[in-house]
């Protein structure tokens, strides 16, 4: 089975962010970034399929040099090879007219991404993409099991579970559920020196437009100062509950 993963990187979850002076695009400057965390769950998974199905695994970015550390940590974890669309994405229905245009034709039998990425949550490139390709697309995926070129799915929908039957090719937009954090496999030093000599394909854009442009990002203001109320003191702590924050 030939499997695709489309990873964004994305900023580490406990990383400060900061924006450029005019607030327009995120101030990269000393921040770690990582595998989207949803894409992390859809990789484990891609290699517990090949190693039940035999194939391969490539994994791919759209996105400028300083995407390739993650990459790498992806061929560490055990993809075969990568593939980086050159440039800076800005936006999701840009991202995934690349990608479409990358898969077109090349085989690929399963297209793993997110549910989102945990940077600008669009939520949009995985079903975008299958649009793109006119492939069957399966959004907040749970579970998956292939046989033949069929497979089972299960999704997360609210206050349950869905089962879903798909065949191949199919683009999935996956989560934890995939498989568990307890799978996810941490690079060792060999698949960190392997890593190191996995070919990574650069390879130029076809020029797909951006239909947005982000005009400025705000922070949440900041949260107000936690009040101590001495415990004998209900009487205040009832005041305040009523006449500052009304919640009684
Ligand atoms: C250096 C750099 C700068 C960027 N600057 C901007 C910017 O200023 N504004 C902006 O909107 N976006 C920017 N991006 C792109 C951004 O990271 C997202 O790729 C894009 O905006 C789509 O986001 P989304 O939230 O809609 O994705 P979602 O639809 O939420 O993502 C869902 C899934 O789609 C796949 N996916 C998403 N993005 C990519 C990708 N780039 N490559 C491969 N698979 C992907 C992943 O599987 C992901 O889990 C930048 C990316 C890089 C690398």
């Amino acid at each position: 089975m030939k499997i695709l993963v489309c990873i964004s990187h994305v900023p580490d979850t406990t990383a400060k962010i900061q924006f450029t002076a005019n607030g327009a695009a995120l101030d990269p400057a000393g921040v770690q970034f990582v595998i989207n965390p949803y894409d992390e769950f859809g990789l484990t998974k891609a290699l517990q399929l090949k190693e039940t199905h035999g194939g391969s695994v490539t994994v791919i970015t759209y996105g400028d040099a300083s995407v390739e550390a993650t990459l790498r940590k992806a061929l560490a974890i055990g993809a075969d090879d990568a593939v980086r669309l050159d440039g800076v994405p800005t936006d999701a229905l840009q991202v995934a007219s690349e990608l479409a245009a990358h898969i077109q034709g090349a085989g690929y039998d399963l297209i793993i991404c997110g549910q989102e990425s945990i940077d600008y949550n669009g939520g949009i490139v995985p079903g975008a993409l299958a649009a793109l390709l006119d492939l069957p697309f399966v959004n907040a995926c749970i579970g998956l099991d292939v046989t033949g070129s069929s497979a089972n799915l299960l999704r997360e929908i609210d206050g349950g579970k869905e089962e879903v039957a798909a065949s191949l090719p199919l683009v999935i937009g996956g989560k934890k559920g995939l498989v568990e954090e307890s799978e996810l496999r941490i690079p060792n030093m060999r698949g960190i020196m392997t890593a190191r000599t996995k070919p990574l394909a650069v390879t130029a854009l076809t020029g797909a437009a951006a239909a947005t442009a982000a005009v400025s990002f705000a922070k949440p203001a900041p949260k107000a100062a936690v009040q101590l109320i001495d415990p004998s003191n209900l009487d205040e702590l009832v005041r305040r509950l009523h006449e500052e924050a009304k919640v009684i």
